[in-house]
């Protein structure tokens, strides 16, 4: 069979309220052309995050139901850990409520002024986290990450030859190297098993801890099941275990890839680390069997692991947001290339040559496709990186839409009606404006920052 079918039946369902396009354009003046102050029942298609947002399965609700709630020593925790360990064998699992608490516990010890922290690409979420101890974030993505219309396997390797250049700069002052997979920020971009491989080496050869920010680790597998020479037929759990078997630690958000709506976990090998990871956990997050999670949780996520890793899940995830990427092309809009693992990604630097990137032009486009189709998309761009710690602006490398796909939770018609209000937007998108921010917070302005059209 050709057609690629969505491998579940639905037997729950949440009804979309309708709204016109009239309606969206109040509604987005009273949330100040910011899309995270948009109440969601005004939107019809949420692609804003794939993060917490997934349909648990029949099986996750029953484990959430048996999850036990104890304080300390919970089943529910065992349950977790054998569940990770399945996947990634880590000695120290540590559950935290979403993956940037797992970021803060980390930083909170590894980083500090002074301190040199590289990675592919740091999520938004990571970069927050180091600069706020006074350490810094640099990118190191190969040079074809950072070409939107370039198709590579593989856009989310680290550079390794600047790496070595990086950490013999800064030498002692590198207090980790991270790793993203796949690459959220540079366009949901795999990074391939033997470049995991070389960075752990280098790592190791300066003495240097590696951790992977696993956030859309099946993703990443799938990519290079289907992808990496050598890799085809291989199951995806086995490609799994070997991206992390030569990791020090991991950072988690379980509300990507394990099907789960909150939590995440730290994982190390190093039991001083831990132990002081641990320490910071109890004060913020909770005793070191829940790390801020219902015992529930735990159990939702155990299950939520031992599915992410099914294939024709896999294949067709990643179906979609090829379609989509595949029939935006088709039409002109330019799109990253390959398609992203768990969303689709516009270029609107590209696609709207009229709108400087200091006047937000990825703005501009997710404004308009929540007025015209209802659509809730994603500025990744100069308006989540273009402003430096010390307030001074500059534009990001790229500015990008990113339509972020929930898990199992829509079809292919929705995926048709995108493609539908592309359409329509291509037809008038040289009469599209740019956008001023009239109020901003010290970091992390995306969230809550206040626009005005120009
Ligand atoms: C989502 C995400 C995070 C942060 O996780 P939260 O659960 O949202 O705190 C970190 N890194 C990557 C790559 C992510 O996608």
């Amino acid at each position: 069979m050709k057609t690629i079918i969505e491998p579940f039946r639905i037997k729950s369902v949440e009804p979309i309220r309708m709204t016109t396009p009239e309606e969206r354009r109040d509604l987005l003046r009273a949330a100040d052309y910011n899309l995270f102050k948009l109440h969601s029942d005004d939107v019809l298609i949420d692609l804003l995050t794939d993060s917490g947002t997934s349909a648990m399965s029949a099986r996750q609700w029953s484990a959430i139901l048996s999850g036990d709630e104890s304080y300390a020593g919970s089943p529910s925790f065992f349950r977790f850990e054998a569940a990770i360990r399945d996947l990634m064998d880590f000695k120290h699992i540590i559950p935290t409520h979403q993956g940037r608490a797992a970021e803060a516990i980390l930083f909170s010890i590894l980083g500090g002024k002074g301190k040199f922290i590289p990675s592919n690409t740091h999520f938004d979420t990571t970069r927050g986290n180091i600069e706020t101890t006074g350490a810094r974030a640099d990118d190191l993505v190969i040079a074809e990450g950072k070409n939107p219309s370039l198709v590579h396997p593989f856009k989310g390797n680290m550079d390794l030859a600047k790496l070595e250049a990086y950490l013999e700069q800064h030498g002692d002052a590198v207090p980790c190297v991270m790793l993203t997979i796949t690459n959220n920020a540079g366009g949901g971009q795999p990074v391939s098993l033997a470049n995991i491989r070389a960075t752990a080496e280098i790592a190791r050869r300066y003495g240097r801890p590696f951790i992977i920010d696993g956030c859309r680790f099946a993703e990443n597998a799938w990519f290079i099941q289907q992808r990496e020479e050598g890799q085809k037929g291989r199951a995806i759990k086995d490609i799994v275990r070997d991206c992390f078997a030569d990791a020090d630690g991991m950072t988690m958000s379980a509300k990507k890839d394990a099907f789960a709506n909150i939590g995440g976990w730290l994982a190390l090998n190093d039991d001083e680390l831990a132990d002081k990871a641990r320490t910071r956990l109890i004060m913020t997050e909770g005793f070191p069997t829940y790390g801020g999670l219902a015992g529930r949780d735990l159990d939702a996520i155990a299950q939520g692991l031992s599915e992410i890793v099914d294939e024709d899940y896999l294949r067709y995830r990643i179906r979609t947001n090829e379609y989509i990427t595949e029939r935006l092309d088709a039409m002109g809009v330019p799109v990253v290339k390959p398609a992203g693992g768990h969303a689709v990604f516009v270029d609107a630097r590209a696609w709207l040559p009229h709108i400087a990137p200091l006047q937000y032009p990825g703005q501009a486009v997710a404004c308009k496709l929540y007025e015209l189709g209802g659509i809730r998309g994603c500025e990744i761009g100069t308006v989540m990186f273009g402003r430096a710690p010390d307030g001074t602006e500059a534009p990001a490398s790229m500015d990008l839409v990113r339509l972020a796909m929930p898990r199992r939770v829509y079809t292919q018609s929705h995926a048709d009606y995108i493609v539908e209000v592309f359409e329509e937007l291509t037809a008038m998108k040289d009469s599209l404006r740019g956008y001023r921010i009239t109020e901003q917070p010290p970091a992390l302005r995306h969230f809550t920052a206040k626009f005005a059209p120009l």
